[in-house]
């Protein structure tokens, strides 16, 4: 028997979620079981633990897009029972029972294994938000990072952070927007060398084009914001385009794309082949102070999830929540 935070729906519809303890007959498919450690609360998180159910095909469900763990039984070559491993993406703790759980039972191609160096919770303060933050400045240098700061887009949050702080470690000027001006002193500690206010960016112009100002950006609000920052960024400079935090639409013109040479690059975290993940996992764990991963920490229980879900929600969660789902 194990504890899981379990997603179910009514009759009505609505949906609730609870720590139960089941047996492990009740696991999905899967040749690999992982003893479970840590897992993170991300915004995907928020959305299949919340009343609306969002991304879950089928109840009852285990919500939580990724975990770290030991591997307990394995059918398959490449992992032996002991060894450490990480996951995200695949849809686990969307369409696949996920990390919310101290038991996981998933398919050996999803998984990673530990970057040496880091701790199963080292790994998750990174989780789905910060790996994807590798692969969005990743996607930038792959396109060439101009001179000037790089701008972070929702910065106090589990994406920006993370890229604040490995942006800062690669050596570059980071400017970081965010709308909750009492989180400067934390993003001057990731490495913020700017912090710039939201309203500042959310204003809207009607110039397509305005100073050529940023070096890069990654983006994880999108909407007015995002098609602000295409008209401020350098010629030839690129944004890549993480998230919707603040909106799914985007009101811009082509002028950027067609007078400064601006590329909008998107980023999928979820279904990166297994030689992209292992390139992004092996630069983190060389290029992001741990020092400075720990300072971006929010630790919690399966039974604080329920209302972390929420709060990500409203855009009110710090840095990255991590889980420890034996605590
Ligand atoms: P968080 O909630 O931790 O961070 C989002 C941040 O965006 C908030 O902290 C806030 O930052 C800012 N924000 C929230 N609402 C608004 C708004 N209305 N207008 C402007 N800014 C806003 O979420 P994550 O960092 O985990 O994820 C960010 C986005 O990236 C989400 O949309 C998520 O779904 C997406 N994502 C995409 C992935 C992919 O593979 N493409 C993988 C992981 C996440 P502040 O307070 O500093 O302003």
């Amino acid at each position: 028997m194990f504890n899981a935070l379990i997603v179910e729906k009514d009759d009505e519809g609505k949906s609730s979620a609870a720590v139960q303890e089941i047996s492990e007959d009740r696991l999905p498919e899967g040749n690999v079981t992982v003893a479970v450690e840590y897992s993170t609360v991300n915004y995907k998180d928020g959305l299949c633990i919340g009343p609306g159910g969002g991304l879950v095909r089928n109840y009852p469900h285990v919500p939580g897009i990724d975990f770290a763990g030991t591997v307990e039984t394995s059918d398959d070559d490449r992992y032996a029972p002991g060894d450490k491993v990480v996951l995200t993406g695949w849809r686990v703790g969307e369409m696949h029972w996920g990390g919310y759980a101290q038991k996981a039972r998933v398919s050996a191609d999803w998984l990673v294994p530990l970057p040496s160096g880091m701790t199963t919770r080292q790994a998750m303060a990174v989780g789905t938000a910060g790996f994807t933050a590798m692969l969005a400045v990743q996607a930038l240098e792959d396109h060439g990072i101009k001179d000037g700061p790089v701008l972070v887009t929702g910065a106090a949050g589990g994406v920006g952070s993370v890229a604040t702080a490995i942006l800062a470690a690669k050596g570059h000027q980071v400017a970081g927007v965010t709308g909750r001006p009492e989180t400067a002193d934390y993003l001057k500690s990731l490495g913020a060398t700017q912090i710039v206010a939201r309203e500042e960016i959310n204003e809207t112009t009607k110039r397509p084009l305005e100073t050529e100002t940023w070096g890069g950006c990654v983006d994880a609000v999108g909407g007015a914001m995002l098609a602000r920052v295409l008209g401020q960024m350098q010629y030839g400079a690129s944004v890549a385009a993480v998230g919707l935090a603040g909106g799914a639409g985007l009101p811009a013109t082509v002028i950027p794309f067609l007078l400064r040479g601006v590329n909008l690059l998107g980023i999928d975290s979820v279904m990166q082949p297994f030689a992209a993940r292992e390139r992004a996992w092996a630069d983190i764990a060389t290029t992001l102070p741990m020092d400075t991963l720990e300072a971006m920490i929010q630790p919690a229980t399966l039974s604080d999830l329920p209302g972390l879900g929420s709060d990500i929600l409203k855009g009110q969660v710090k840095g990255r929540v991590v889980v420890d789902v034996n605590a």
